[in-house]
């Protein structure tokens, strides 16, 4: 089986089993946004362990700090969602919220000390412009009374266009975000009543062009591949929309369909989603048209036009893998705030109460909102690096990972490059004695090859007695 020969057009007419197989692959690997998975994460690791976390990087004086920021609320539920979120009209519940999240800041600043640097932000939901721009701006100012925020950092907010107010991306400026990330899932009237959003173009085209000239210099537009009756015409007809409207980066997020884990879910009807073949043939023409459009594509769904800091980050090769995916700033400290928010601090991840109206009530008693987390062990850190190192630059430099974790590659790894094998006659990764690189076409499955390293997975494929690879 040699994938590299498949690259004639032929899967148009028929997608082959083998693409097939490498897509089913990476649509079941984990997402890598942390590693081990989420799914890991323990109830024994609670806010005292946390505490201790926070307290160690305070005498480390470690360096700079990202943040993340979860505002939950939208206004309406859509079927398809799999985030954490509350559908509430309520504004007095938001802003109760918005409340306890401004005290929990100040708890989490004070743990680690007031005037820490932060170099990223993210802002995500839910809706975020669920809330006023004045309110955001008040929740931006708390923020910087306790942290240094550097203005060209990375700070970045998720938008829903359907509940932009006039002057929004200006507003979104002036507070100081440089990047949005704006979610149109779908723009087929067939697809948006199949999961119940209803969404025209019109308002996404008016905000883009409002971005461009609020001076933002990433805006980008979230599409969903692999929702009901979603068809590669009505998808590339989509596409064809967004292309037009001027986003500097597009990127293409995997639907999983879990029904058993979220209850809206269960509205969609499993007969209405498109087949692996489709889904199969539906990722290969929207990279085509993607690249024609002149859009770089980064990997793990990621596309950005050449002048998007994501793009120029690729070339330079500094392109970083973390929490939240991609990242153009060194690897650093991540603070999450608000419900189900994950930090990552020094070897260890914390994660707060899922539940909004729980996260509410923790904070008003003066506790850290804490619901899990997991400390991560010398293992754990070596097999994140490899991960993150594939994810984020799609090679790892062996001695580099050899002197940062005190191992032997080639003996430590010994099963997991056997298990490279398969990818390697396919011409999707290469290995030596100083690399393991991903070729160009392998960087569409960077999570099911970085899945090969993978304790956790492998254990589980095992333990179902499944073939984890090809
Ligand atoms: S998909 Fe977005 S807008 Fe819809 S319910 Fe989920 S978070 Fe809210």
């Amino acid at each position: 089986m040699k994938v590299t020969a498949l690259h004639d057009g032929t899967w148009r007419e028929a997608p082959s089993d083998t693409w097939m197989r490498l897509r089913e692959l990476e649509l079941k690997a984990p997402r890598y946004t942390t590693y081990p998975a989420r799914d890991h994460f323990v109830e024994a690791f609670d806010a005292t362990s946390y505490r201790r976390w926070l307290q160690r990087r305070r005498l480390a004086g470690a360096g700079p700090l990202s943040l993340y920021v979860h505002l939950p609320f939208c206004p309406s539920g859509c079927h398809h969602c799999a985030r954490d979120k509350l559908v509430s009209r309520s504004h007095a519940r938001a802003l109760d919220y918005l409340r306890q999240l401004e005290r929990e800041i100040g708890m989490l600043a004070a743990e680690i000390g007031h005037g820490q640097q932060v170099t990223r932000m993210y802002w995500g939901g839910g809706t975020p412009n669920f809330f006023r721009p004045d309110e955001l701006a008040g929740l931006a100012g708390t923020i910087r009374g306790l942290f240094r925020v550097r203005p060209g950092g990375d700070h970045a907010i998720e938008i829903d266009p359907r509940n932009a107010e006039p002057e929004l991306a200006a507003r979104l400026a002036a507070i100081g975000f440089n990047r949005l990330a704006i979610r149109v899932p779908d723009l087929d009237p067939e697809v948006l009543r199949a999961v119940r959003r209803p969404q025209a173009a019109i308002p996404t085209v008016g905000f883009i062009a409002d971005a461009h000239e609020a001076g933002f210099r990433s805006i980008g537009l979230e599409l969903v591949c692999g929702l009901p009756r979603q068809t590669a015409k009505g998808f590339l007809r989509t596409l064809e929309e967004l292309i037009a409207m001027g986003p500097t980066r597009i990127t293409l997020h995997d639907y999983r369909y879990q029904p058993q884990r979220y209850r809206n879910q269960r509205h969609i009807r499993a007969a209405e989603l498109p087949s692996l073949a489709e889904l199969t043939s539906l990722h290969a023409r929207a990279h085509e048209r993607l690249a024609a459009a002149d859009y770089e594509f980064i990997g793990a769904g990621h596309f950005a036009r050449p002048d998007d800091p994501l793009a120029r980050a690729l070339r330079a090769g500094h392109l970083d893998w973390d929490c939240h995916g991609y990242s153009t700033q060194p690897e650093s400290d991540l603070i999450g705030l608000g419900a189900s928010a994950i930090s990552r601090v020094g070897a260890s991840y914390a994660q707060n109460l899922r539940s909004p109206d729980e996260y509410v009530e923790a904070v008003r008693q003066g506790l850290l909102p804490v619901a899990r987390g997991i400390e991560l062990d010398a293992d754990d850190l070596v097999r994140r690096a490899v991960i993150n190192g594939l994810c984020a630059a799609g090679r790892v430099a062996i001695e580099s990972i050899e002197i940062a974790h005190l191992i032997n590659f080639q003996g430590y790894f010994a099963a997991e490059i056997r298990a490279l094998d398969p990818w390697v006659d396919a011409g999707l990764v290469e290995v030596d004695e100083e690399w393991i690189a991903v070729t160009p076409p392998g960087r569409r499955y960077l999570r099911a090859i970085g899945a090969c390293f993978d304790r956790y997975q492998r254990e589980s494929v095992r333990r179902a007695n499944v073939d984890p690879i090809l």
